[in-house]
C-alpha cells in the first residue's frame, strides 16, 4: 500500500487535518478554528469537513488525536477539560465514522504526538520512547514496541502528576499540590514567578523575560527545567526507553536546565539514553494520527 492516509488533530482552539504519506511526510493540510463553544456536534462537523477535503486520494481508516482522555477500547472520550465543553462521553470514533463512512481510530493528542515523533520525528528508528509535552500543562506518553502504551484508562505516561521537589506550594491542574506539572509547565512558570515577584504574567512571558536577562524569571525557568530533567532521569530506569523527547511550546526554554539535570541524574546503566527536543512541532499530532490509520492497531488494548 502506497496511498497516503488522513490524520486529524482536534485541539481546544484549532482543528487540523493532513494528508500524510507512508513515510510520515505531510503532503497537504487543512486547518480551522475549533468551534468549542458551539458544542461537540459542531467540533465533529468541522473535523469531518476538513478530513473530507483530503479523503479522495486515500483508502481505509483515518486516525485522530484529540484533547482529552480517550478510552482505548472504544475511541470515546472518557474525560475532557473545559477547553472542549461537552466533549466528555462523546464517541468520537463512531461519530466521525458515521460522518465519513470510514473506520476511525482515536487516541489522546499527546499519545498521537509521541507516535508521530517515533515514526517520523526525533524518535525515528527508535521503538521505545518516553515523550513529555510541555505547554500550558505537562502531558506525557509512552511508546513501546512502536505502539502507544495506553494503559487501562488511556492515560499511561501522564508524568505531570508525579511528585516534584520545589512544587509543594504550587497547585497542579489536577487539583492537588506538589506535582511536576505544577512547576514544569507554562502555568507552573507563571505561578512560580508570581510567588517570587508578585507579578502575574503568562508562562510564555516568564520564558521571554528569562531569555532577556530577568533574574527572577531565570531562576524560575532553571528550577522548573532542573526538576523536569531529574524526574525524566528517574523515569528511564522505570521504562528503559531508547530516547526521551521533550515537545511543546515551553520545551525550548526548559531544555537547557532539563538537559543538565538529566545528564547529572540519569543512572549509569542508562547514560546512553538521550534527552532530545521533539522535531515535528505542531505536525506531530497529525503525523501520529495518520500513523494510527496504517497497518495495524497502534494502541495497546484496542482491536480497532
Ligand atoms: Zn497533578
Amino acid at each position: 500500500m502506497t496511498t497516503p492516509v488522513v490524520g486529524i488533530d482536534i485541539g481546544g482552539t484549532k482543528t487540523a487535518a493532513a494528508l500524510v504519506d507512508r513515510t510520515g511526510r505531510v503532503l497537504e493540510r487543512r486547518e480551522a478554528p475549533t468551534p468549542a463553544r458551539s458544542g461537540p456536534e459542531a467540533v465533529l462537523d468541522v473535523a469531518a469537513r476538513l478530513a473530507t477535503d483530503l479523503l479522495g486520494a486515500t483508502a481505509g481508516p483515518l486516525g485522530v488525536g484529540t484533547a482529552g482522555t480517550v478510552d482505548p477500547a472504544t475511541g470515546s472520550i472518557r474525560y475532557a477539560t473545559d477547553s472542549l465543553p461537552g466533549w466528555t462521553g462523546i464517541p468520537v470514533a463512531d461519530e466521525l465514522a458515521t460522518r465519513l463512512g470510514r473506520n476511525v481510530r482515536v487516541t489522546n493528542d499527546v499519545n498521537a504526538a509521541a507516535l508521530g515523533e517515533s515514526w517520523a520525528g526525533a524518535g525515528r528508528d527508535r521503538a521505545h520512547i518516553l515523550l513529555v509535552a510541555v505547554g500550558t500543562g505537562l502531558g506525557g506518553a509512552i511508546i513501546r514496541n512502536d505502539r502507544v502504551e495506553a494503559g487501562a484508562r488511556g492515560v499511561a505516561g501522564e508524568v505531570g502528576h508525579l511528585p516534584a521537589p520545589g512544587a509543594e506550594r504550587l497547585r497542579c491542574g489536577c487539583g492537588r499540590h506538589g506535582h511536576l506539572e505544577a512547576i514544569a509547565s507554562g502555568s507552573g512558570l507563571a505561578a512560580a514567578y508570581a510567588i517570587e515577584t508578585g507579578i502575574h504574567v503568562t508562562g510564555r512571558t516568564v520564558a521571554e523575560r528569562a531569555a532577556t536577562g530577568d533574574g527572577a524569571a531565570q531562576r524560575v525557568v532553571e528550577r522548573a527545567g532542573a526538576v523536569l530533567g531529574a524526574t525524566l532521569a528517574g523515569l528511564v530506569a522505570l521504562l528503559d526507553p531508547d530516547a526521551v523527547l521533550v515537545a511543546g511550546g515551553a520545551a525550548g526554554s526548559l531544555l537547557p536546565a532539563a538537559s543538565a539535570a538529566y545528564s547529572a541524574e540519569v543512572p549509569a546503566g542508562w547514560a546512553d539514553v538521550p534527552l532530545l527536543p521533539a522535531a515535528l512541532g505542531t505536525d506531530a499530532v497529525l503525523v501520529g494520527a495518520a500513523r494510527l490509520a496504517i497497518d495495524r492497531p497502534h494502541i495497546e488494548g484496542t482491536n480497532r
